[in-house]
């Protein structure tokens, strides 16, 4: 063989394996937002992970971080189409809405999956990362804002976390923006000497974007540009403040933020983002807001929409450190065997024990019994149920504790294994 034939590939930079142990950790995770957005009437979609280029390019904004120049995107060698991985998913979800006529009547709905965007990997930061998105559409007032902000907290508290922090803005509407983007320019040409290279190049393109920026020697000239928050028109401000009132009227505190802006193009009215100082430089775990523009500049009818989407490795590195630990995952049961007419009832028994609602781990390594005890001991489980010629012949199994000391194994007839066994299970789950 050659050297390069055997060299060991490995996953890529930012991209992570999720093993099992940490994968239970994410099931359970998922389970618990399913169940909160199931509360509050959200209802799944799925949808493909690559989309055509122009779809992100024009929902996201071709000035923006994302486009210029995070996007993995590729030209199918098969048709030349100019593909991409999706960076986001309100895009495609406002995709298929479209193409599905899912606008009709209101709609709320959520999805979850990988996200790919070519950043320097670090924590809380890599290049596949996981979303859970939430998007609703033909809600035009301040209600849906608030509901899906009480949402979050709702989520937050589900998954045991305190500490983090929500923080309202809002971008009024495009005309409003138009005259905020005029001062906003006059401001950072009287200090274009102090403004990188991202800045500049975005002066006159997007200015709005370089609030956004990352970069701490900007921190004092955004902090005092002109803000959007003192243009806003009657409307807007009526819209912001049904939102502040909904969630004052809830007790849901809250912080006014006007450096807040979005790092994608398409919103309007109303931005969040929730905030942690648990996590350093990457602190914001959930950001959304309104998009009532980007339904029809995607070629649907006129329809508001307001969404979130929340970063899953950062909300769940929180919940770690909440002490939300993955519990390791055991059978029940270690089915050990021996001999071909024990094979076939221990088949028979481990498939009557999942019946009977029970996790049973057959023994397919075989060996000798006391190698397939070593299995049984190493699996977790706590009861390892022992089939040989004797047992087979019997209709019996051989039942021993593996996790209780001195208590003496004993053979109990196949019909009332699963009976004894839940039995057990049952007392002991009534000591704990
Ligand atoms: P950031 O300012 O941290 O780059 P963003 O504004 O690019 O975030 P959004 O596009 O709003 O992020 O995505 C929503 C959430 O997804 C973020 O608040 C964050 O929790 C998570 N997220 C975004 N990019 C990444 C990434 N590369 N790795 C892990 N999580 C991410
Ligand atoms: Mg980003």
């Amino acid at each position: 063989m050659n050297e390069t034939k055997k060299r060991k590939i490995q996953s890529l930079r930012g991209m992570n394996d999720i093993l099992p142990g940490e994968a239970e950790f994410w099931n359970l995770f998922e389970e618990v937002v399913r169940d909160t957005l199931a509360s509050y009437g959200y209802r799944p979609l799925r949808t493909p992970i690559v989309e055509a280029t122009p779809l992100f390019s024009r929902a996201i904004g071709e000035v923006t971080d994302i486009v210029e120049k995070e996007m993995y995107s590729f030209i199918d060698s098969l048709n030349g189409e100019a593909l991409t991985l999706r960076p986001e998913g309100t895009a495609g979800c406002v995709r298929a809405v479209i193409e599905h006529n899912l606008l009709a009547a209101g709609q709320r709905l959520y999805y979850m999956g990988p996200m790919f965007r070519h950043e320097r990997p670090q924590k809380g930061r890599y290049r596949q990362f996981h979303q859970v998105g939430v998007e609703s559409f033909g809600f035009a007032g301040p209600e849906i804002d608030a509901e899906l902000i009480l949402l979050c907290a709702r989520l937050w508290d589900d998954l045991g976390l305190d500490g983090i922090e929500l923080q309202i803005n809002s971008l009024g509407q495009p005309e409003e923006r138009a005259k905020h983007r005029a001062e906003l320019i006059a401001w950072f040409e009287r200090h274009a000497a102090a403004l990188d290279e991202d800045a500049k190049r975005r002066l006159y393109t997007n200015p709005l974007r370089i609030l956004d920026s990352k970069n701490p020697d900007l921190r004092e000239i955004i902090a005092s540009a002109p803000k959007l928050i003192d243009h806003l028109g009657a409307e807007s401000r009526a819209h912001f403040d049904g939102v502040q009132q909904i969630l004052s009227d809830m007790g849901l505190p809250f912080s006014v933020n006007p450096g807040l802006v979005r790092g994608l193009d398409y919103y309007n009215l109303t931005v969040f983002e929730w905030v942690t100082d648990r996590l350093g430089a990457q602190g914001t775990v959930c950001a959304g807001g309104r998009y009532d523009g980007l339904v029809e500049s995607l070629g649907g009818r006129p329809t508001p929409a307001c969404g979130f989407a929340l970063g899953v490795e950062r909300l769940l590195e929180l919940v770690r450190a909440a002490g939300g630990e993955p519990q390791p995952m055991f059978p029940e049961v270690y089915l050990v065997h021996q001999g071909a007419a024990a094979r076939r009832l221990a088949f028979r028994v481990a498939e009557g024990l999942r019946d009977g609602a029970l996790d049973v781990m057959l023994d397919c390594a075989g060996g000798s019994f006391k190698a397939q005890m070593k299995r049984a001991d190493a699996s977790g489980a706590r009861y390892a149920v022992i089939i040989g010629d004797d047992e087979a012949a019997a209709g019996e199994v051989t039942l021993k504790f593996l996790r209780e000391e001195g208590v003496e194994q004993r053979r109990v007839a196949v019909d009332e294994l699963a009976d004894d066994l839940m039995g057990r299970i049952l007392d002991s789950k009534e000591e704990e």
